[in-house]
């Protein structure tokens, strides 16, 4: 270990998918009005050439909202396959290679000696020499997660080198390349739009809908919020009435707003938002730059209950009591409109591109007695406080929950109640709702009955939510207590999994001479707890095995150096709570 520094991270850094789908949407074009984005002129724009030899279209642009986070890079198509060549941007050195069923998939960092690093994700393949460099560390601590960082000038690159194939490796739903563009000192990720690549955009980012919020006390955000289609009239878009009114002294806005570029039909991410109040700039995001410690305050940044309930994506233009993210160069009163006044107050948004297309929204509110209401706050078992420590407790004890400090974006109405059991494990807890933001993980402690002591340490909390249901990985058993941890409200109950995971080879490899196949793949499939390690022998000796989480797959490919004749393969893979399934055979090649 003398030249480089290594580590190797177990997957669930950043869980992240990406959806290339093609939607049919009404759309508004007309004549291009140029933002100014003065700025951006900070990053250099002719040092780093394309990643890919071919006219780039985008799946996905930067800052784009996505599940518990922003997007950190361009997605490019790859004209629906695998296998293209991915080529250096710049001269420089490899700084890190990665491996992993999720995420990013294989992933190359090169870092540049002008002081940002490239990122290149779910690809399909290393070039020889790094291929061969992740091998030698696979091999060695025995596993395909790999996450290496290298010395500089261990492997140098040079501008247009081809350094890898591009693929559909880790959280990608088709094959597209997933680039970034990072500042090496703070990691920040940067929006590569920025760097001077061509991407044909001479469309309007779409504005589709405003939403309107109450703001109660400690700006508590009301239940009910009104929602109004965006009609484009003349230049700019307009609501069906041109003054709101509301029952209600402060208020707060929403736009659900995307971009298209020129040569596909994705819903993109939008560059900046504005809004004015009587013509003050009064808030503004902007996706030049994040840092990935802030990057789950999208959660505080979306209307999150129009994102869990109907799968919308509102971005709130006010700014939630504990939204700490940096990326609202220009807030006035944290966006709140204040209505005391009874007078008729212009709102006006605008959604732009990094091309500079605008769109723009104009409508009027007021307060008004008559006016709409957005409902009272709802009845609550206990208050929690966003910035404090808390604990709560039911009446028989059979759950504790811990709530950290900063654990909200708000304050929360929190409700709790006890449901007949659903298997003889013990109760079923609903923990508040699913679609209220949690930002930090809360401790959870559910006390299991009827299971025997034997069966104790296999035993897991199930989450339900809106989402689907999950096995939460058990950290701890004391007594009779199952103790977990979770980012999401929903509801709780305890199973025991004491079934193994499944393995299915796609083919009867047993007593077969394989000589012309250059891999083996076996399906594997867990309930409950999940697939936790996978390890592969052939002769007794640890093989690579790769694991492609999304189609539950393990593939072998077969080494070089594997000698002809007869050999034993052998496959073991266990769940969260070691259950260990073993799958053997012999072949011949
Ligand atoms: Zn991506």
């Amino acid at each position: 270990m003398k030249n480089y520094n290594y580590l190797i991270i177990y997957s669930l850094f950043i869980l992240f998918s990406t959806t290339i789908g093609i939607q049919a949407h009404h759309n508004c074009f007309f004549s291009t009005e140029k933002a100014l984005i003065s700025d951006v002129d900070t990053f250099p724009k002719d040092y780093f050439r394309s990643p890919l030899g071919i006219p780039l279209v985008l799946a996905g642009t930067f800052g784009e909202l996505r599940s518990n986070h922003f997007h950190s890079g361009i997605d490019i198509k790859t004209q629906g396959k695998s296998g293209l060549n991915i080529y250096g941007v710049a001269d420089g050195w490899v700084s890190r290679i990665r491996s992993s069923p999720g995420g990013y998939g294989k992933a190359l960092y090169i870092t540049h000696p002008n002081g940002y690093t490239t990122v290149y994700g779910h690809l399909s393949e290393f070039s020889d020499t790094i291929g061969e460099y992740l091998k030698k560390f696979q091999y060695e601590y025995e596993s395909f997660e790999i996450d290496i960082e290298l010395e500089p000038n261990t492997i140098k690159i040079k501008k247009g080198e081809i350094v890898a194939k591009s693929g559909n490796s880790g959280g990608s739903s088709a094959p597209h390349l997933h680039y970034e563009i990072r500042d090496t000192k703070t990691e920040h990720a940067l929006n590569p739009l920025l760097f001077g690549i061509k991407v044909k955009d001479t469309r309007k980012p779409v504005v589709e809908e405003v939403a309107i919020y109450g703001l109660g006390e400690k700006e508590y955000i009301m239940s009910t919020r009104h929602k109004y289609k965006c009609q484009l009239k003349g230049k700019v878009h307009k609501l069906a009435e041109d003054t709101l009114k509301f029952n209600a002294k402060n208020i707060g806005v929403s736009l659900k707003t995307y971009d298209r570029q020129d040569a596909a039909s994705n819903k993109n991410g939008v560059y900046t938002i504005e809004m004015k109040v009587d013509s003050v700039l009064t808030y503004e995001f902007k996706m030049k730059s994040f840092s990935f410690f802030e990057t789950r305050y999208l959660n505080a940044h979306v209307d999150y209950k129009e994102r869990i309930n109907n799968k919308s994506w509102y971005n709130k233009c006010f700014i939630e009591p504990a939204n700490k993210l940096n990326n609202y160069p220009n807030i006035k009163g944290k966006g709140i409109i204040d209505l005391s006044d009874k007078q008729t107050h212009l709102i006006e948004l605008k959604s732009t591109d990094v091309a500079g297309n605008i769109s723009e929204v104009k409508f009027w509110v007021k307060q008004d007695n008559t006016g709409k209401s957005f409902g009272n706050p709802p009845n609550c078992t206990q208050m929690l406080y966003h910035d404090l420590p808390q604990e709560f407790t039911n009446d028989d004890n059979s759950i504790i929950i811990k709530f950290p400090e900063n654990g909200f974006y708000n304050d929360v109405f929190f409700q709790y109640e006890k449901q007949p059991n659903k298997n003889k494990y013990g109760a079923t807890h609903v923990v508040h709702e699913p679609n209220t933001a949690v930002h930090k993980a809360f401790k959870l402690s559910i006390k299991s009955e009827n299971i025997p002591e034997l069966l104790l340490p296999k035993a897991v909390i199930v989450q339900d939510t809106k989402k689907g249901v999950k096995a939460l990985v058990t950290k701890e058993v004391v007594g009779q207590y199952i103790k977990s941890a979770s980012r999401e409200f929903g509801t709780f109950y305890i199973d025991v999994d004491s079934i193994a995971p499944t393995i299915k080879p796609l083919y009867d490899y047993n007593n077969k001479n394989l000589k012309k196949y250059g891999r083996l793949r076996f399906k594997i499939e867990d309930e409950l707890s999940g697939i936790n390690t996978y390890k592969g022998y052939i002769d007794n000796k640890w093989v690579l095995v790769e694991y492609d989480a999304k189609n539950n797959l393990l593939i072998h490919y077969f080494e070089k150096d594997l000698k002809a004749g007869k050999h034993e393969f052998e496959l073991k893979v266990s769940d969260h709570v070691n259950n260990e399934k073993i799958y053997k055979f012999t072949f011949t090649r």
